[in-house]
This record gives structure tokens, C-alpha cells and sequence, in this order.
């Protein structure tokens, strides 16, 4: 295949530094062939990484809860019970403070817009119950 003219990199290993692919973008291999290493800058490379990234949280989750197969089944219904109450207990409270935080926040802006007490006012008509008059 003759040469086109176009620029090409040689990649190679950092790990044993043998080449392990030509080409304008990294070569689409996740790890050195030669030597097995995890290459983090090419796209396989980091896309093994994340897979391998998934799969462990995967397993950890696996291994904090395991799954007995056996006649312990109302345990785990009794966990997602537990944990649905949790939820739901959690969500209320997140309600109460949700509600809360309103009332005390209507209270604060009618206390805030609420005219001054008139103390002064009240002197102002001392005809109080002339409108009593005609009886
Ligand atoms: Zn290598």
C-alpha cells in the first residue's frame, strides 16, 4: 500500500516502548499487546477503564449485599421495607422543612410589609359610637 502523504504517528508503548500501532489518532487498542499494559490515552483504553471502573462498583455493591438464596428471602423484603419506611420518613421530613421554611418565610414577609403598630392612631377619633346617636 503505497504512502499517501499523510503524517502518521508512530504510538508506542510507554510501558515496554514498542509500537504498538501507526496512525493520525491513538491506536484503537486498550492494552500494549506486547506487554498488556492499560492505555489511558486512547479511547479503548479509557473506555476499558470505566468498564472496569463499573464492574467493581458493581461487585462491591454484589459483596455488601449478598444474596442468600436460600429461606432467608423475608430478610431482604424486611430490608426493602425498612429501607422504603426510611424513605418515606426521610421525604417527609424533607416535606416538613420544605413547609416550614415557607411558613416562617410568609410569616417573615407579612411582618416585614405589615404597617407599624398604630398607637398613635387610636387617639385620632374619640367619637367612638356616634353612629349610636339616633337610638
Ligand atoms: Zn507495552
Amino acid at each position: 500500500m503505497p504512502r499517501m502523504g499523510i503524517p502518521e504517528r508512530i504510538w508506542s508503548c510507554q510501558g515496554c516502548g514498542k509500537e504498538v500501532g501507526r496512525g493520525l489518532t491513538t491506536p484503537s487498542v486498550a492494552n500494549c499487546p506486547h506487554c498488556g499494559v492499560r492505555f489511558n490515552n486512547t479511547v479503548e483504553g479509557m473506555m476499558a477503564n470505566s468498564n472496569d471502573r463499573m464492574d467493581d462498583l458493581l461487585n462491591r455493591s454484589r459483596t455488601s449485599t449478598p444474596s442468600y438464596s436460600g429461606n432467608s428471602s423475608s430478610s431482604a423484603v424486611a430490608g426493602r421495607i425498612v429501607g422504603l419506611v426510611i424513605l418515606l420518613v426521610g421525604a417527609l421530613f424533607v416535606l416538613a422543612v420544605v413547609v416550614g421554611a415557607v411558613v416562617l418565610f410568609v410569616y417573615v414577609i407579612k411582618a416585614a410589609t405589615a404597617p407599624p403598630k398604630k398607637s398613635k392612631k387610636t387617639r385620632r377619633r374619640p367619637s367612638s359610637g356616634w353612629e349610636k346617636d339616633e337610638e
